[in-house]
Parts: C-alpha cells; sequence; structure tokens
C-alpha cells in the first residue's frame, strides 16, 4: 500500500513526488518510458523563474535526482489499468494507493501521412534536440509554428547545412524572441502558407513534397525531417474513471480534483490553457498537497 501513486515521472508527476515525500508520505512513480517527460527535449529552458539558463535534460535530471534522494521509489512500467478502489494495474504488477496522480503528460502528434511511420528514425524525427547531430551538413526541414518548431529550427541551422522551416499559417504561434534570431540565420528558409502532403523515398526519407494555399505543389529534398506540430494526450485507460474532453484531455473543473474521489490530475494531460514546466510543476505541488490534506480527512 502506497499512499501516492503517480502515473508519469514528467515535471508534474515528479514534483508531486517531491512534496508528496516531503511530506513523509510513500510515493510510487510509475513511467512507461523515461523519467523527464517532454521537457528532456528541450535544448535550453530560459523562462524558468531564478534559473537563467538549463538544458531540459539536466531540469529532468536534477529533479529526478531530488526525489529519488528523497527516498521517491520510481519503476519504469506501463499503467494499463486504474480503478476507483485506488488499485493501479501495470503490464508487470498491481499496485495499491490512498491515492492516484495522473500526471502522464502528452505525446507527440503524428502528421498521419503514408510512410511517416516507416521512416521514424531514417528521416523522420520528432526531437531535433535528440536526433539533431545525425543530420549534421544536410538539408533538413521542420515542420510546426509553435515555440518547439522555432528552438529546433535554430538549434538545427548550427549543425545541418540548410533548415526549411514549414509553417500552416502567415502567423506564427511561438515567440517572437524566437521569430527574431532565425531572421538572423542565413541557412534557414520559412516557408509559410504550406503543408507536407507527402514524404518520398525507398528505404529512407528523400524528399518531402509540400502545397501552398493554391494547391501548388513542390518537392523539396531533405535527409531529415522534424515534426513539431504539438501533442496529444493519450488517457484512454482512464476513461471509466474521468472525464475526457473531445480532444483527449482530462477534465477537472478546479484543476487538480477528477470525478473520482482519491484520483487527481496535474500537468500537460489536463484540459488547461497554458502549458509550460511552470504550469506542470504547479499542478504537481497542487495535486500532491489536495491528495496529502484530503487523506487525512
Ligand atoms: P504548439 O504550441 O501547440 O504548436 C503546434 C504547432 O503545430 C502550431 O503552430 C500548429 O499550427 C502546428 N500544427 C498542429 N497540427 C498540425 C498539422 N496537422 N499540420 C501542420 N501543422 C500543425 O506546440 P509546441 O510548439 O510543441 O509547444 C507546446 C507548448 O510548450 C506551448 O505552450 C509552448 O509555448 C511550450 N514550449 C515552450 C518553450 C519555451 O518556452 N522555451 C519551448 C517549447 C515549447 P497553428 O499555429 O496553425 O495551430
Amino acid at each position: 500500500m502506497y499512499d501516492i501513486i503517480i502515473i508519469g515521472a514528467g515535471p508534474a508527476g515528479m514534483t508531486a513526488a517531491l512534496y508528496g515525500r516531503r511530506a513523509n508520505k510513500s510515493v510510487l512513480v510509475l513511467e512507461a518510458k523515461n523519467y523527464g517527460g517532454q521537457i528532456v527535449n528541450a535544448s535550453s529552458i530560459e523562462n524558468y523563474p531564478g534559473i537563467e539558463k538549463i538544458s531540459g535534460y539536466d531540469y529532468a535530471t536534477t529533479l529526478f535526482n531530488q526525489i529519488t534522494n528523497l527516498g521517491v521509489e520510481i519503476k519504469y512500467e506501463t499503467v494499463i489499468k486504474i480503478n476507483s478502489n485506488k488499485e493501479v494495474t501495470t503490464t508487470k504488477n498491481t499496485y495499491q494507493a490512498k491515492s492516484i496522480i495522473i500526471a502522464n503528460g502528452a505525446q507527440n502528434r503524428h502528421l498521419n501521412l503514408p510512410l511517416e511511420t516507416d521512416f521514424i528514425g531514417k528521416g523522420v524525427s520528432y526531437c531535433a534536440t535528440c536526433d539533431g547531430a545525425f543530420y549534421k551538413d544536410k538539408d533538413v526541414a521542420v515542420l510546426g509554428g509553435g515555440n518547439t518548431a522555432l528552438e529546433d529550427a535554430i538549434y538545427l541551422s548550427n549543425l545541418a547545412n540548410k533548415v526549411y522551416l514549414i509553417h500552416r499559417r502567415d502567423t506564427f504561434r511561438g515567440e517572437e524572441k524566437y521569430l527574431k534570431e532565425l531572421e538572423t540565420k542565413e541557412n534557414v528558409e520559412i516557408i509559410l502558407n504550406s503543408t507536407i502532403t507527402k514524404l518520398n523515398g525507398h528505404e529512407k526519407l528523400e524528399s518531402i513534397t509540400i502545397q501552398d494555399k493554391e494547391k501548388r505543389e513542390k518537392e523539396i529534398n531533405i535527409s531529415g525531417l522534424f515534426i513539431a506540430i504539438g501533442q496529444v494526450p493519450n488517457n484512454t485507460i482512464f476513461k471509466d474513471i474521468v472525464d475526457i474532453n473531445d480532444k483527449g484531455y482530462i477534465v477537472s473543473e478546479d484543476g487538480v480534483h477528477t470525478k473520482t474521489e482519491g484520483i487527481y490530475v496535474a500537468g500537460d494531460t489536463r484540459v488547461k490553457d497554458l502549458r509550460q514546466l511552470t504550469t506542470a510543476v504547479s499542478d504537481g505541488s497542487i495535486a500532491a498537497m489536495t491528495a496529502i490534506k484530503e487523506m487525512k480527512k
């Protein structure tokens, strides 16, 4: 029996673990992949109050060390089911908790084009900081108009020969600061109002076909395509126990409780306006403190 089981070892889940353990609760974190969640892919975090600059990997590792040094248990197991008795079933075991915090984040959105999955690791990537080095001095493209795409394009411009930044609209969602930096990069070409309609290649990605608003098509030869078009949650396994909106995010009226007593939500997986590191850690602390308070009742 654990006091708190946390599903997901991203910033929200690890912060919940930190607060839970500091309150002397037994805490188990279950993580399907690696600790850190999406933040490990950020080459540089510059908007976290009190830290001028840190890589996502360093941030996640520091937080991981902080919680494991406090005695938080982390098991790398995929959760397949939870129930209202606070039983958590993974592919390996079943665990019992007094409270559960769902902090499973979100995954990279795919374009869902033919060959996309076949070409993962062979030209298609969702993480510039992880895979960028494979494309040194090659031509690459980044798809997307948010901060991730802008940051990826900047990062890749320092490695690749040429970077095409392709966005479906004529204005970017990402911050002005990154756009200004991109404008200084001579090897970056911005292509607006365009979408990718085809991935071409035999064994690996060789080119993409893009289409503009007038439906004119153009082929661009590239070795790497970095898809940075946002995230999607994966909450189907929780559908009987929490409310989920039409986009798959967990609905919580106050941002922490779900419809089931003792089951809380934190981070990118819930309906919210701003998905940032600051809001993820805020969610994690509130979820843990709420769980602890309600456990005592
Ligand atoms: P995002 O802000 O949701 O942006 C996704 C982008 O992909 C949007 O420009 C969207 O276009 C485009 N898009 C979505 N579906 C598409 C499709 N099927 N085909 C083509 N384009 C598509 O995602 P994100 O950039 O990953 O950022 C997620 C959150 O993390 C944001 O809150 C962001 O600010 C934050 N973040 C912050 C930092 C930082 O502060 N350093 C770094 C990275 C991320 P539209 O604009 O037309 O919708």
